[in-house]
């Protein structure tokens, strides 16, 4: 991994740990993937290796980006689906050409066409997107509550009650800013 890029946040859902290469979007946004080099890491580290990323490449894979980003804000919220964003991700989905293998473990592997397509991992991602959306995987579109975030994940929790895209990141500052409001009420008193 290169240093002195901000870390990338690793969820179990591809899509929405894609979305999430661009994080505190309502706040100081921080931008995970600002190099072609960085996307290359952040592929290779989600199962979709490639050798090499173009910076038109990026750019395609950061309007991909956006645009599940605001389609899946809107169901989330059960809106319209924004049309432009659709078919962003319909034509990434489309233009992919990545097959599934079957390891002999049992596993699944995604298979490029070849090294240098960033196009193909692109279509993985849309298609992983259009899964959730569609609503055709257990689990439910929510955002996150922290309002400099406020990011599109995918609830699989039992009760469906998850209130932060991160546990570890906006769940824990959203706790330390409450812990310190209660600090500051007991000094005041
Ligand atoms: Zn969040």
């Amino acid at each position: 991994m290169r240093t002195g890029f901000p870390d990338f946040r690793l969820g179990s859902v591809l899509a929405t740990s894609f979305t999430g290469t661009l994080s505190e979007r309502y706040g100081d946004a921080v931008e995970r993937i600002p190099t072609p080099h960085r996307l290359v890491d952040w592929l290779a580290v989600n199962g979709l290796a490639v050798d090499s990323c173009t910076t038109a490449q990026l750019e395609l894979a950061r309007e991909l980006r956006e645009s599940i980003h605001a389609a899946a804000t809107a169901a989330a919220i059960q809106d319209a689906l924004p049309a432009s964003a659709v078919q962003v991700i319909n034509d990434r989905s489309a233009q992919g050409r990545a097959a599934a293998i079957l390891t002999p473990e049992g596993k699944r592997r995604w298979q490029l066409s070849s090294a240098s397509c960033v196009e193909d991992a692109l279509g993985v991602i849309a298609a992983d997107a259009i899964s959730i959306i569609a609503g055709e995987r257990d689990g439910k579109l929510a955002l996150c509550a922290s309002p400099s975030c406020q990011a599109a994940f995918f609830d699989t929790s039992q009760s469906r009650t998850r209130k932060w895209c991160d546990m570890n990141t906006c769940g824990n500052r959203q706790k330390k800013a409450r812990f310190n409001a209660n600090q500051r009420r007991r000094s005041a008193e």
